[in-house]
């Protein structure tokens, strides 16, 4: 582990009933509060529900390796170098000045939480959200991974075309020390054909049996050789195509393990690195759009207690649409048609050109306005035995355009229904430098994962005695998802606010505060 992993003091103390502070642990008191609303001939009967919960969260936080999947790529190498340059604050020349390193973009160490209000002053007191519990700081991340590319890590850097010269030229000694990327697997069929060329540093074979060992025996050996507590498998690879469900072959867990054995085709490299992981209790987050988590790996993930989370980061033209269909739909205004096109010209673009990978991230963006739809049927016809409830038309196109690079460039037109039948067209030009975008959501994601394998709960309610672990599928991570997997049977959030809000009220709980309110009371009365 870097030599600035020394502890990091947590500086939060909560006075109060609800909170017991000991040297090992946080301990909570939480009281879930919602209501039952039942409809009777038109009438809302609205009873408030109260449910209490105890939270334990470790303090100590764990020595955390960051493996990814893919890290000779564009996200990650450029998540390395800049954790190496923040490390070791390498500052570089740009035309206008010196570029400190810094983490903006993150929310855990770029974005404030109020906590509450300095008495003496009356002011707002905000912590960064990433200091609300102990948590993993980037800097002490030890980092790993797989690519198909054996090209070494400097080389990588440079051939990713995202980081200033300067800064690269600084980092190529740094980066080099973190050598080669470990062999993987490959199977072409899951990737598109251009990608070929790039696969010179392969796991023979095609038993997936012996990949799937190749692949745990390597997290073993990366945790012991860096005396690990926790391992954060991070799929960052090229997005693959859907995989086919078939009951009997990846439809529940038995069957998955059984599909491996006998290495049947629709088993895709993803699917196999989440097995990896959750047979090894480590999290795996797919930060790419594929059906990596068949039903098949969320059944295992459930009964080895693993956690996952997922699908597809949400970067830039998604986390906006997430924000701004919201707001359209909240002020009771009716998108008619939402239309995105993208520009993108890295290898991502270059791998997504190809027919079956485009699906994959087009079925990921486009269901994005989903709840927010379903949440309004004042302005969206219900739906209806035997047809759908009413959508706006919603595409998604993406091209490649070699010259833009990594810097994406999104556009976004949104057609809305306004007053007595008035339209009003609002475009968005949104220009992204998609790795410098994605880095802190991955680094965000594995920091959170690993600090939600450290709290447990308990349903004092339900008059349970011990702590339990958290549901397998981490849907708390959803804000920097594109397609936020979720626990079977309950709705997907994509509201940004709803994901923020989710997030902070947790982490308060967690201390055993109450969540976030913008109620104000005190500046509302006399
Ligand atoms: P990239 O093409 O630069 O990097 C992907 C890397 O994965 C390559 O180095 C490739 O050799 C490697 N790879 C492919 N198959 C592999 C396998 N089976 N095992 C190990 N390595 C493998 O792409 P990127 O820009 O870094 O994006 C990575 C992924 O993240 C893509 O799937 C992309 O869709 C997704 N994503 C990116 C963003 C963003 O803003 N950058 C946003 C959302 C999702």
């Amino acid at each position: 582990l870097h030599p600035t992993a020394a502890r990091r003091p947590h500086q939060i103390v909560v006075e109060s009933e609800n909170s017991r502070f000991s040297d090992d642990y946080i301990i909570s008191k939480y009281t879930d509060r919602g209501a039952d609303v039942v409809v009777v001939n038109g009438q809302y009967i609205v009873k408030p529900t109260a449910r209490s919960y105890e939270f334990q969260t470790q303090r100590e936080v764990s020595k955390t390796g960051l493996m990814m999947v893919g890290i000779g790529g564009n996200n990650g190498t450029t998540l390395a170098a800049t954790v190496l340059a923040n490390r070791h604050n390498v500052v570089w020349h740009t035309k206008s000045g010196i570029q400190q390193p810094n983490y903006i973009g993150s929310v855990l160490r770029a974005s404030t939480i109020r906590l509450g209000v300095d008495p003496t002053t009356g002011k707002d007191v905000n912590v960064p959200l990433g200091d609300v519990l102990p948590m993993v700081h980037p800097n002490d991340l030890v980092l790993g991974g797989w690519d198909i590319s054996g090209l070494p890590l400097d080389k990588a850097m440079a051939r990713a075309e995202v980081l200033p010269w300067d800064l690269q030229r600084q980092l190529t000694g740094h980066m080099a020390h973190l050598g080669k990327p470990l062999p993987s697997i490959y199977y072409p069929d899951f990737i598109a054909a251009n990608q070929e060329a790039r696969a010179d540093n392969l796991i023979p074979g095609n038993d997936k049996q012996v990949h799937l060992e190749r692949i745990r025996a390597d997290i073993r050996e990366f945790r012991s050789a860096n005396d690990l507590d926790r391992i954060v498998v991070f799929w960052t690879a090229n997005t693959e195509r859907y995989s086919d469900i078939i009951p009997g072959v990846n439809d529940t867990a038995d069957n998955l393990l059984k599909a491996i054995k006998n290495s049947h085709s629709e088993v895709s490299p993803s699917t196999l690195f989440a097995v990896a992981a959750i047979l090894e209790g480590e999290p795996f987050i797919n930060g790419a759009p594929q059906n990596t988590f068949v039903p098949g790996v969320i059944e295992l993930a459930e009964r080895h207690r693993a956690f996952i989370s997922g699908d597809d980061l949400k970067s830039g033209q998604t986390k906006l649409k997430s924000v701004f269909a919201e707001f359209l739909v909240n002020a009771g205004i009716k998108p008619l048609a939402i239309s995105s096109y993208n520009h993108l010209g890295n290898n991502d673009g270059r791998n997504l050109s190809a027919d079956a990978q485009f699906k994959s991230k087009e079925i990921s963006k486009s269901s994005v306005v989903d709840d927010m739809v379903d949440a309004n049927r004042l302005l969206y016809k219900p739906p209806v035995p035997g047809a759908k409830g009413e959508h706006p038309d919603h595409i998604v196109v993406i091209k490649y355009v070699p010259a833009v690079g990594d810097s994406k460039r999104a556009i976004d037109e949104y057609y809305s229904e306004i007053f007595c039948g008035g339209r009003s067209t609002i475009n968005i030009f949104n220009e992204c430098e998609d790795s410098l975008l994605a880095t802190p959501l991955i680094l965000d994601l594995s920091i959170l994962a690993e600090l939600l394998t450290r709290v447990k709960y308990r349903d004092v309610t339900a008059g349970e005695t011990e702590f339990n672990s958290l549901y397998s599928v981490l849907s708390l991570l959803s804000y920097m998802l594109k397609a936020p997997l979720v626990k079977p049977g309950t709705d997907v959030v994509n509201s940004l606010g709803r994901q923020r809000n989710a997030l902070e009220t947790f982490l308060k709980a967690c201390l055993g505060l109450e969540g976030s309110t913008d109620l104000l009371l005190k500046s509302r009365i006399w």
